[in-house]
């Protein structure tokens, strides 16, 4: 449990640092593979969630284990719930 509490947070600061901690390019093709996951889920947060960087999962979570998927691809100790990726 406190891995995948670390993996949040490390997450989320990424995002908010627009950086990341499995470097730009992992993330970003991670995010391809979200991006036509069939569960991968639109949200209401796009609006407070803007991701200029990673634009194809923008406003979209994880239907499996609900994360917001700008936060999760940018995450080191993040595993996809499906092992997609
Ligand atoms: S994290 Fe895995 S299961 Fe979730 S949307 Fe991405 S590819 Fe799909």
């Amino acid at each position: 449990m406190q891995k995948e509490i670390k993996a949040i947070i490390d997450g989320w600061r990424n995002y908010f640092q627009g950086s990341s901690s499995v470097g730009l390019t992992l993330a970003q093709e991670r995010a391809v593979i979200c991006s036509t996951c069939e569960y991968a889920k639109y949200g209401k947060h796009a609006a407070i969630l803007p991701d200029a960087q990673i634009g194809n999962i923008q406003g979209y979570y994880c239907g499996v284990c609900k994360c917001p998927l700008s936060t999760a691809v940018r995450s080191s100790g993040y595993e996809c719930p499906k092992n997609k990726w």
